[in-house]
């Protein structure tokens, strides 16, 4: 099979992984830089071309677009799609996963488990942004923020006043959300592929940190989920459409709540913390799609 990675960086533990996998299954495996590719989108016969030639008789694709480049990326995903190539996950979940808010809004429609949030821009109405969470202490995130940078614990209600009004004096979008104490300062980064979780870890932050961030000084821990936790983890990557995921969750006494779903989450960690060959069951299960879909096409 002909396989496709999307990353911009060759040298990265996840796209190395994922072709080192896919080479031992025997397939043909090519990383592609998706900035460096560019589309012919009117011609009948769609196509995309890379250093001057164009990309074909590709079986599938295994996305690893950068949170910064989600606009191109997904660009590039969607025009594979068009050419009928299988992707590990469609284009528009892609989208849909960067948005906080709005994955935030799909989950709850669904019944996902999620901590109590509110979402402002430069509301006047401090205190009923406030008293809508339960109140200090609470947790204030800045929406475009990432690796815990712009997250912040107020622990009285005037620390998370003026820390409104100071997100609100830089122009920020905003979450408020109850603060889930009894996390410990932990998270459950759930690791889903197609109708599995494969794998799952602990992250704990630093002494005295309620971040558990690994940039903020974290360690991991390969762990056992609950039954709960394993539903709430699957239901989360299928309500944002994403058949692989990492899924944070927190565990809250009203049960586990998801933080994030992640649609290109990274491999070292959870492959060093677990030793489960996670590139490999990724590889297993695009190869098995995309031999269903051709399938399909064939019974037409
Ligand atoms: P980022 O996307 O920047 O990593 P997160 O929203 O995941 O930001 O928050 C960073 C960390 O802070 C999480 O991994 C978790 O450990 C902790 N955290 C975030 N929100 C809460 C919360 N509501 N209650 C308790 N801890 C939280
Ligand atoms: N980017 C990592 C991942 O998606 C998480 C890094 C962190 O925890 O700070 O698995």
């Amino acid at each position: 099979m002909k396989i496709a990675i999307l990353s911009q960086n060759s040298s990265l533990y996840s796209t190395r992984r994922l072709r080192e996998a896919g080479e031992q299954q025997g397939h043909k495996i090519r990383v592609i830089d998706y900035l460096r590719c560019y589309m012919n989108i009117t011609s009948k016969k769609p196509s995309i071309v890379y250093k001057g030639k164009p990309l074909e008789n590709f079986d599938a694709i295994i996305p690893r677009i950068g949170a910064s480049r989600t606009f191109y990326g997904t660009a590039v995903v969607r025009q594979f799609e068009v050419m009928d190539v299988f992707s590990a996950n469609q284009s528009q979940a892609i989208s849909r996963s960067r948005d906080k808010l709005r994955s935030m809004q799909i989950l709850a429609r669904e019944g996902v488990g999620l901590p109590v949030t509110g979402f402002a821009h430069a509301t006047q109405d401090i205190d009923g942004l406030i008293e809508t969470v339960g109140g200090a202490p609470l947790v204030i995130k800045l929406l475009e923020g990432t690796q815990g940078i712009g997250v912040v614990l107020a622990e009285t209600y005037q620390a998370a006043k003026s820390v409104i009004e100071a997100f609100r004096g830089l122009d920020a979008n905003i979450l408020v959300q109850e603060f889930i104490k009894e996390a410990g300062g932990a998270d459950l980064r759930c690791f889903v592929v197609g109708d599995e979780v494969i794998a799952a870890m602990k992250r704990q932050g630093a002494e005295g940190e309620f971040r558990s961030n690994l940039h903020r000084g974290g360690n991991a821990q390969k762990i056992d989920l609950s039954p709960e936790e394993k539903d709430t983890a699957l239901r989360a990557a299928k309500a944002m459409g994403l058949k692989v995921a990492g899924v944070d969750l927190l565990r809250s006494n009203h049960g586990p709540v998801v933080m994030e779903v992640n649609s290109s989450p990274g491999l070292e960690g959870i492959e060093k913390a677990t030793e489960i060959d996670v590139a490999g069951k990724i590889i297993d299960f695009v190869v098995k799609c995309a031999v269903e879909e051709n399938d399909g096409d064939r019974a037409l």
